[in-house]
């Protein structure tokens, strides 16, 4: 006796789009598609597994997403260490020193698609989710860096999307970091009964990470901690002002938030988040800053870049929020049909039709006129096209207007099959 399948289900944290949700996913990434195009970015695909050593490099050992957050595993075959991404930017510049892309001109490219955490999940916080990355390699700003905020104010606005505020620091260079970390240890060692467990791990190793933390119990002290911005030189004020400035030709508003570190250890100068309250805890949309170390550390000829991720499953959110929208229809077209040559004759008729561009679906199957029009109209189809025994012997076809045919459509209508593509689609 065969034992009965115990049902499988997806991986906690690691969710389905279903048909309707996934329609939008598709609408958001030709948005994302066109509006990235206006700016000359251009696709740059690298796969999801990587050496586990990329990431351990290029994200920074002390790190919450090294620490604690990657899905690393022992490939049986040859016991290397493998890491699914956990962020894009490491992958996209090991594929830009890889293939030498920075050797004659800088680079504009993007990635959509899967990564992965071993988070805790909630709502906003998942173990796969998807992101838009955005990287401009080989410049140095401030230009390149204000033009990449303004592009996502662009994408807010084109979304309709309201509610979303800029926050805005500069992380200055290694030295400046130096002055201040010497000046934030010493700090954190006059607040020790107030560190937690991770306080007290980073503060040698990485304290400008301890005042990123979530713990309500360590604000205070994290609030009144040096502030880094305190520290910089001329020139990485200059970078910023130069910043600040353009943000303001193009009317972005922003907060110099002084907390504001990111939670990798790559950056430099510029970093910024785009944040909002409307979609519960986890309110961060879009971060993303300069990181002109990383090329070099990950072996390639010293260049500077700049770039950000934005989450999509929170910008999908945010979306949905913004506004209704009505379902997408499966089709435009969806014929019915009664008997074998009517079914036949349907496989044809939708080929002509999807000729002139129209997305259309032949029933599949049989089953009666009526059970086949509660497909149609399901469907969200504008139009039924009707295929009997009628229509088989006088090659016409009833074309029977579901929704929003306008005034000038008559309800129902004998159209001659020949005629039927340039009927259908100039009802378009
Ligand atoms: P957080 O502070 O929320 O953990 P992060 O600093 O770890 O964010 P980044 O590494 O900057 O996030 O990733 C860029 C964007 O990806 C975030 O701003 C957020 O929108 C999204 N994101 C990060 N982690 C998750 C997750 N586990 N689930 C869904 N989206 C996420
Ligand atoms: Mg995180």
């Amino acid at each position: 006796m065969t034992q009965a399948f115990q049902k499988v289900s997806a991986l906690r944290g690691m969710n389905d789009a279903l048909p309707g949700v996934g329609a939008r996913w598709e609408q958001l990434e030709a948005i994302v598609r066109d509006w990235l195009a206006g700016y000359g970015y251009r696709n740059l695909r690298t796969p999801v597994l990587e050496y586990t050593r990329l990431f351990t490099r290029g994200i920074g050992e002390v790190t919450d997403i090294v620490e604690k957050e990657m899905y690393t595993f022992t490939d049986a075959l040859n016991g290397d260490s493998l890491t699914l991404r956990p962020e894009m930017t490491a992958g996209m510049v090991r594929a830009t020193i890889e293939h030498n892309l920075l050797y004659d001109r800088p680079q504009r490219v993007y990635a959509m698609g899967p990564v992965f955490r071993h988070e805790r999940p909630q709502r906003g916080r998942y173990r796969q989710f998807h992101q838009i990355d955005v990287e401009a390699l080989g410049f140095a700003g401030p230009d390149v860096d204000a033009e990449l905020i303004v592009m996502l104010g662009r994408l807010w606005q084109r979304m309709g999307l309201t509610d979303v505020r800029l926050e805005l620091n500069s992380l200055g260079q290694a030295e400046e970091r130096a002055a201040h970390r010497a000046a934030l240890i010493t700090y954190l060692e006059s607040h020790k009964d107030v560190l937690d467990e991770d306080g007290l791990r980073r503060m040698y190793s990485n304290p400008l990470r301890v005042l990123d933390t979530k713990n309500p119990a360590m604000q205070a002290m994290a609030d009144a901690a040096p502030r880094l911005f305190d520290f910089l030189g001329d020139e990485s004020r200059a970078h910023f002002d130069g910043v600040c400035k353009r943000l303001d030709d193009a009317g972005i508003g922003y907060r110099l938030n002084p907390r504001l570190v990111r939670g990798l250890d790559y950056y430099n100068l510029t970093v910024f988040e785009w944040v909002t309250d409307r979609i519960g805890a986890q309110g961060t949309v879009c971060g993303g800053g300069r990181y002109d170390g990383l090329i070099a550390l990950l072996g390639g000829k010293p260049n500077p870049a700049v770039g950000f991720a934005i989450g999509m499953e929170r910008l999908l959110e945010l979306w949905e929020q913004a506004g209704e929208r009505e379902a997408e229809p499966e089709c435009d077209v969806y014929i019915v049909h009664q008997g074998e040559d009517a079914q036949r004759l349907a496989a044809k008729v939708g080929e002509r039709l999807r000729d002139v561009g129209l997305a259309v679906i032949v029933h599949a199957g049989s089953g009666s006129f009526k059970a086949q029009f509660k497909r149609a109209d399901t469907s969200g189809a504008r139009v039924a096209v009707i295929l009997g025994a009628d229509e088989v012997a006088s090659e016409t076809a009833s074309v029977k207007y579901l929704r929003g045919a306008g005034d000038a459509a008559p309800a129902q209508q004998q159209v001659p099959l020949a005629a039927l593509p340039e009927v259908l689609k100039s009802k378009g």
